[in-house]
């Protein structure tokens, strides 16, 4: 529980300088993007620069996104969600990336899976980062599993399971902190953005690991309650 409050107050702290600085930085950054992509068929001699000008662009404008997903939302509209259906757009969705990598995709769903109550988009985000790790785990091919079950009356568990390289156990801690990566391209911001989309849920996101064997992310999610099957939250965490 230390561990999880150290990381809400991180969390809060990421947060409200988000909210500041990623709207600052778009604005520009959009007009930039606009010019070279003006710029890169006129200026042919320059089109491979303009280019590597494009994909940092494009890098910025991803970091940017992901940042803010951290700022407040205005109003979060929360619906009753089919587990197997989100889970199933974001398979379609990966589908590609996964038979690219030689990754073998397994879903066992349980039957009769009571619904969830969330804010679907922010929450198929989450699942695709957890995935995309997965698939990035397993360079040489493997097996991605995705299994649903009941916890109790009270929960839906999910779990993304990868046959690939592990995390050490000293690094686990370190999961969610912004900017930590192993990747030479990574950004360090999926599961910080992850875990605050999971607390926004009251949920809860948890990591077992073996080096070289693979890894399952366990994400727990509270069932819709009768009382609450819609609602619209102005301010959430
Ligand atoms: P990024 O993917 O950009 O590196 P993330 O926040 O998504 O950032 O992940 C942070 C780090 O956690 C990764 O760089 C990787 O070291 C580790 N990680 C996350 N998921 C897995 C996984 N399934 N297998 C192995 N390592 C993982
Ligand atoms: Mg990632």
């Amino acid at each position: 529980t230390e561990e999880l409050l150290r990381k809400s107050d991180k969390l809060a702290v990421v947060g409200q300088l988000a909210a500041g600085v990623a709207h600052e930085i778009r604005n520009p950054l959009t007009s930039i993007k606009g010019f070279a992509q003006l710029m890169k068929n006129r200026l042919h001699d320059y089109n491979h620069y303009i280019e590597i000008m494009l994909s940092e662009l494009d890098r910025i404008e991803f970091i940017m996104n992901e940042f803010l997903v951290l700022a407040k939302p205005q109003a979060v509209k929360f619906v009753k969600t089919d587990v197997h259906e989100l889970l199933s757009d974001i398979l379609a969705l990966l589908e590609t990336q996964a038979i690219i990598n030689n990754v073998q995709i397994v879903t066992e769903f349980a039957e009769n899976l009571p619904t969830i109550t969330c804010e679907t988009n922010r929450l198929k985000q989450v699942f695709i980062n957890v995935m995309k790790n997965a698939i990035e785990a397993m360079p040489d091919g493997g097996t991605l599993r995705i299994t649903t079950e009941q916890g109790g009356n009270e929960l839906v568990r999910i779990r993304v399971m990868d046959d690939g390289c592990g995390i050490h156990p000293d690094r686990i801690p370190k999961l969610g902190e912004p900017f930590y990566t192993t990747k030479e391209r990574g950004t360090g911001l999926g599961l910080m953005v992850s875990y605050k989309i999971i607390k926004d849920h009251q949920g809860d996101i948890r990591f077992k690991s073996l080096l070289g064997e693979g890894t399952s992310v366990e994400v727990e999610l509270p069932v819709t309650q009768d009382s609450k099957n819609v609602l619209t939250v102005g301010d959430v965490g």
